[in-house]
């Protein structure tokens, strides 16, 4: 492949076709931090009305970093993959610490960031300081395996050692590596796609191996799923004793899965059990109180990459006990109506609104 060649068709290609896009449109280093953390595993629809968000409620890395983190997990709300979001806030204040508050230049300091990797500080370095480096995220991956034929599981150190050669390679023939890093990005995001590339409309299909040799669907090789687990988990909400309006809910810890987010208490049913027995076990555990579980409120379906959940939730009465944060960081009575100010999973939220309305 020449990369020369390969450069310059793609840039054209991208001149004419490329989607306008908020983030393009500046040099901003933060501003382009942040869209590139939000669109990891995140479409671009998804992603345009948070990166507004945020900018209005935090126009600087300092303005950010200043905030407290229950109203950033808040506004982040529905963009999933929270740790992104605990990481950002993180970064932030490393930034103001050790940089003065200004996103630093040095691709060692950027990877040194909490939450971003080589091809997130390459993206950034070149979108906001015009430096040259490769990209690897998941759509420059596809591109790279389906240009280049690459039949190894992209997920094997060698394999991705050869993907960054190549992104190296073919950056190095470009004129210019703003265009360069953008056109890969978008070429991977619009014409090849995972299931149906549009090859017929690829700039670059008379380089492309994969489309010569017809495999294009088998790229990148990934390795075998695993059939994903169903999770049938116990809800309870508890009215308080002391004033029916309220609820418990309690904060999940700041790492891990959900991490940082507040919950209805429950948890997973063990074989055998019924629901009503896992949530008074669940509560048990967790509170450290006795409960009798009442009626039914709701089943919530939720997908997570790599499990699926039904919440079972059920209204329930405190019997005993005074309830003590076991698992969770700390918990709270809070009226039904206040619940919508605090940061809830996307499946808790569908209870929230189960509530809001019997309310
Ligand atoms: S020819 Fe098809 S498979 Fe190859 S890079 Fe273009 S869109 Fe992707």
């Amino acid at each position: 492949m020449n990369a020369i060649d390969f450069a310059a068709a793609l840039a054209d290609w991208y001149r004419l076709n490329a989607r306008e896009l908020p983030w393009r449109k500046t040099r901003d280093a933060y501003h382009i931090w942040l869209s590139e953390v939000m669109l990891q595993q995140t479409q671009v629809t998804t992603v345009r009305p948070y990166y507004r968000k945020f900018l209005q409620l935090w126009p600087t890395i300092s303005d950010l970093a200043a905030a407290d983190i229950s109203s950033v997990m808040k506004a982040w709300e529905g963009l999933g993959y929270y740790a992104r979001c605990r990481n950002l806030h993180a970064a932030a204040n490393q930034i103001v610490q050790e940089h003065g508050g200004v996103f630093p230049r040095k691709i060692e300091d950027v990877i040194a960031l909490r939450g971003i990797g080589r091809s997130t500080a390459g993206a950034i370095l070149t979108f906001a300081y015009a430096q040259r480096h490769p990209l690897l995220d998941a759509n420059v991956k596809r591109v790279l395996t389906r240009l280049y034929d690459e039949d190894g599981i992209v997920t094997k150190a060698a394999v991705e050692r050869r993907l960054w050669h190549w992104s190296q390679t073919l950056l190095d023939g470009a004129a210019d590596p703003w265009t360069h890093n953008q056109a890969m990005m978008e070429l991977g995001a619009t014409l090849c796609a995972p299931k149906k590339p549009n090859c017929p409309r690829c700039p670059v299909k008379i380089e492309c191996l994969a489309h010569a040799h017809g495999t294009q669907r088998e790229r990148p090789q990934k390795k075998k799923r695993k059939p994903i687990p169903h999770k049938h988990i116990g809800v309870g909400v508890i009215r308080c004793p002391d004033d029916p309006r309220k609820v418990l809910v309690q904060l999940r810890p700041p790492e891990g899965l959900l991490g940082g987010l507040w919950e209805f208490p429950g948890g997973k049913q063990e074989p055998d059990e019924t629901i009503e027995r896992t949530i008074a076990r669940e509560l048990r555990e967790e509170l450290d109180i006795e409960v009798t579980v009442q009626h039914h409120i709701c089943d919530v379906q939720h997908a997570y990459s790599h499990f699926k959940v039904t919440l079972h939730t059920y209204w329930c009465r405190l019997d005993s006990g005074t309830p003590r944060a076991r698992v969770a960081v700390e918990w709270k009575w809070v009226p039904i109506h206040e619940l919508t100010h605090l940061a809830f999973p996307k499946a808790n939220r569908a209870i929230l609104e189960e509530l809001i309305d019997e309310a």
